[in-house]
């Protein structure tokens, strides 16, 4: 026995409206959102800044009387400037003051009242 054709374009109607629903709104049971997998950060012992001053500071590595740093040189580290010190300059003129008679040139000038 065929069931009468206005049956079945109810049961079609009915179908499509779930359909139509189902596009709209959804399926009723939504599946669980995934859980989001936290990023897998690598641990590090290390300190964020890693930047260190390349040159060294302090007065091992500037000269006392320029305040400028030490130059390497052929003879090792010496001061570029030009000093108006006779007794720590050489006979062009240039100041004769390095990181191993620094120490020497502040006693001095500690001494001689210009520090
Ligand atoms: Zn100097």
């Amino acid at each position: 026995m065929t069931r009468p054709l206005a049956e079945i374009y109810d049961s079609i109607a009915e179908n499509f409206a779930e359909a139509a629903i189902a596009i709209r709104i959804g399926p009723t049971t939504s599946p669980e959102p995934p859980e989001e997998a936290l990023p897998d950060l690598p641990f590090t012992d290390t300190p964020v800044a890693t930047s260190a001053p390349e040159k060294p500071h302090g007065s091992a590595a500037v000269c006392p009387a320029h305040g400028v740093e030490f130059v390497d040189g052929n003879f090792g580290l010496y001061c570029q400037q030009m000093s108006d010190d006779p007794e720590w300059s050489n006979a062009k003129g240039f100041c004769r003051i390095t990181p191993k008679n620094a120490a020497i040139y502040m006693r001095k000038a500690v001494a001689a009242g210009k520090r």
